[in-house]
């Protein structure tokens, strides 16, 4: 067995410090000298750090900034709808609810309103509707594919 095929066989441990500081030395020494094992430590050091990246894919800290920045992103705006849609309707149904009750509106002009108020909600239900009704479709044929 050459000095070669012993350095080789000490390179896993070598990588993992588990040599002596003797033994470290030897193959130190040897890997300065030789370009052969060099080059096969050098590939060895590089598929042990892809699999340690296989095994354990830790996101960098850029990558988990992103994600964290995504979620946050997301709340805020879910949020921002929240707030908007729940005033919204809090301020129509007392609009409504103002305007059907206030006695200085004639009733044909109530019944006018409350016409184009309930016109809209069901142009708006229908149109909910529609796309919930395609929104199932469209799940139903990707389950088919
Ligand atoms: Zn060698």
């Amino acid at each position: 067995m050459n000095a070669c095929n012993v350095v080789q066989e000490k390179l896993s441990a070598y990588l993992d410090g588990e040599l002596t500081q003797q033994e470290g030395q030897k193959v130190d020494v040897h890997l300065r000298d030789c370009d052969r094992c060099r080059s096969v430590f050098e590939d060895f050091r590089r598929l042990r750090a892809d699999i340690k990246d296989l095994e354990y894919p830790e996101p960098s800290e850029a990558e988990w900034s992103n994600v964290m920045a995504g979620f946050t992103f997301k709340a805020t705006r879910g949020l921002g709808w929240l707030l908007w849609a729940g005033g919204a309707v809090v301020l129509v149904i007392y609009g409504i609810y103002a305007f059907a009750t206030d006695p200085a509106v004639k009733a044909f002009e109530r019944v006018a309103v409350l016409a184009i108020i309930l016109g809209v909600v069901l142009v708006f239900l229908t149109v909910l509707a529609e796309r919930l009704k395609s929104y199932g479709h469209d799940k139903y044929k990707d389950v088919e594919k």
